[in-house]
């Protein structure tokens, strides 16, 4: 989740760079970094780690000279928040240096054959592959451009790229891959930009134009040219954008709902940097109070949140007892705060909530203290209350959520309790450094993948059209699915007002039965797991009763179609990990039939961001 801004022109770059990452700096303060071409040809590089201020100090006995340049700000995903690590990274020549935002999810495999065949790396990132890739390609590529885009056909995973070569001295080149984080072009007076975000380009120009996935440009002072990963040009050009101050401030969406649910690839991205290493493979999480030897001493976990943040320990639970063996369950705060749980300093409990002023929360946060339970939090505020409280605290990192019904922070609170229930597998050696390197995997392809289930939002907008106006709706899953199926339900109800149910689909024979018929459709839960045939059984019985069913499941399902009356079809991914895709169809579903319905989406009635009082 970096910040990323390049300029071409005939202003200086230097200063020019060094604004625009101020005003990115939201977007990641582990290092700044910015390289310009000098008149003499030369690439120069500046980086320093932590915040901006200490490279603009680093700067005050001066700037690089020229024209064009690149700069950073970074979230470090692979490998520490030192200065080597630090963007931009350079080719062993030195003549290509390149900024990114994103995760080569292949960069192991990447790096090690390029260490073979003699390419000296000096970073742990997964960036520096990108500069050796250009660099392997150029000879035969003849530009920059050509060689960015070989290396883009071999990188596997979301990302954006900015690339600049001393060779090619007033020339930028970008690409976008998937739907991790954007690039937009800024056509100012003076030159042209490139930048991550909105708030870079806007004090220079409001003619911009987007960068879609699968897309290169190159910019030089006069203008852009773009092209698609196959080399074809493309015609594309500037937009003016009437952006004000609050819209700017949605990122240009109508909802903050909708900018927090499409932008959950890069706070996924953020809850895991600096958290993963892969060679070799290990879990990084410092704020994890207990010595290894405390983690084999636990016999129990146990989870409590409210509303979202109960589904995310409900499926919290779950990879607790598969991942690392321990016994887990997961209650809601505001009863386990009452009913005298059973706890010792062998329970170690997990509390989970996006503000961290959750009253029954921080009441049962009490409670496991006064039992002389271990306690950790998973929380989204630094400074909150729980973080104080708890032993230790695990931020979810999403950034603000202004939507007062939680999306993104449901995914990054998943992506930070799979981290911790890997950490205590390996603690308690219970994983192989190949199973975890796998789960490592697995977790890094995740933004990639959510990326492409957001791509595709009229789907939703056809079926609010169609469903908007009934008034009931249940929701079904199994196993890694049923608190899903809560989400689902809760974020129908919050931002819709139509009423929700949401079931275990083994339960459904034994009362929501009743209820179906042609007025209340089902959204199925129906993924390729190892329970797949027992909800196809239930999607038949619903139908058997003239029911509707709107199932999520697989790509390369056909089954499902043959059975349900809409599919929605989700990128395949590992059973385990399906929870964080499969809600995303969900959150779009419910803001889709909310906003057609005319609710107030970002504040629902009745509801508040954060519920200090019982
Ligand atoms: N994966 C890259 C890194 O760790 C980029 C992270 C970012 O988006 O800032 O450096």
């Amino acid at each position: 989740m970096c910040g990323i801004i390049g300029y071409t022109g005939t202003r200086l770059a230097a200063p020019l760079l060094l604004e625009g990452l101020a005003r990115l700096e939201y977007r990641g303060y582990d290092s700044a970094g910015i390289a310009v071409v000098t008149p003499e040809g030369e690439l120069a590089v500046r980086k320093a780690p932590g915040k901006l201020r200490t490279l603009v100090q680093e700067l005050e006995g001066g700037l690089p000279h020229g024209f064009t340049g690149i700069g950073h700000t970074r979230w470090a995903t692979h490998g520490p928040p030192t200065k080597n690590n630090a963007h931009p990274h350079a080719d062993c020549a030195g003549d290509v240096v390149v900024v990114h935002n994103g995760i080569v999810e292949n960069y192991l495999e990447l790096r090690r054959s390029l260490i073979k065949e003699g390419h000296r790396f000096t970073s742990d990132t997964d960036t520096e592959t990108i500069a050796h890739l250009i660099e392997k390609a150029l000879p035969k590529a003849g530009s920059l451009e050509e060689a960015l885009r070989s290396a883009a056909g071999v990188l596997r995973g979301a990302n954006a790229i900015v690339a600049m070569s001393r060779r090619e001295p007033c020339t930028l080149v970008a690409v976008r891959l998937g739907n991790a984080g954007g690039i937009t072009v800024g056509y100012a007076e003076d030159g042209m930009l490139l930048a991550s975000d909105l708030p870079a380009l806007i004090p220079h120009t409001r003619r911009l134009a987007f960068l879609a996935d699968g897309e290169v440009v190159a910019i030089t002072r006069q203008g852009a040219r773009y092209s698609d990963l196959a080399g074809r040009v493309l015609e594309k050009g500037p937009k003016t954008v009437q952006l004000d101050p609050e819209a700017a401030h949605k990122g240009g969406y109508p909802h903050f709902m909708l900018k927090e649910i499409l932008e959950q690839a890069e706070t996924v991205t953020s809850a895991l940097r600096g958290r993963i290493a892969f060679d070799p493979p290990a879990v990084l999480l410092e704020e994890f109070p207990l010595t290894p030897q405390e983690v084999r001493e636990i016999r129990r976990v146990v989870f409590v949140g409210m509303g979202t943040s109960f589904h995310a320990c409900q499926v919290a639970r779950l990879w607790m007892e598969r991942l690392a063996g321990i016994p887990a369950e997961a209650d809601n705060a505001s009863e386990f705060r009452y009913r005298q749980p059973l706890l010792d300093r062998h329970t170690l409990v997990v509390a989970v909530g996006q503000s961290g002023e959750t009253a029954d929360t921080l009441a049962g946060m009490e409670e496991a203290l006064r039992h002389g339970a271990r306690l950790v939090t998973v929380c989204n505020v630094e400074g909150s209350q729980a973080t104080r409280r708890a032993e230790g605290a695990l931020l979810m990192r999403a950034g603000l959520e202004i939507g007062v019904a939680a999306t993104k922070t449901f995914t990054a609170s998943l992506v930070t309790l799979y981290l911790l229930a890997l950490h205590l597998a390996s603690q308690r050696g219970r994983m192989s450094p190949q199973d975890l390197l796998r789960h490592l995997e697995g977790l890094t392809s995740l933004p990639h993948l959510l990326g492409q289930v957001v791509a595709h939002r009229e789907v939703y907008r056809s079926l609010a059209q169609r469903y908007a106006q009934r008034e009931h709706f249940l929701y079904l899953g199994r196993g890694m699915s049923y608190p899903i199926a809560l989400e689902g339900a809760l974020k129908l109800k919050e931002v819709s007002y139509i009423h929700a149910e949401g079931y275990a689909a083994g339960e459904m024979k034994h009362g929501p039965i009743a209820l179906v018929d042609d007025r209340m459709p089902v959204v199925a839960l129906a993924l390729q797991d190892p329970l797949y045939d027992k909800m196809l059984a239930n999607i038949s019985e619903v139908k058997a009763r003239g029911g509707t069913v709107i199932a999520i499941g697989t790509a390369g399902d056909a089954d499902l179609a043959q059975r349900a009356d809409h599919v929605i079809l989700l990128p395949p991914t590992p059973e385990l990990l399906s929870p964080v895709l499969a809600v995303v169809p969900l959150q779009l579903f419910a803001y889709e039939l909310a906003v057609h319905r005319g609710c107030d989406v970002d504040q629902p009635r009745n509801l508040a961001k954060t519920v200090t009082v019982e």
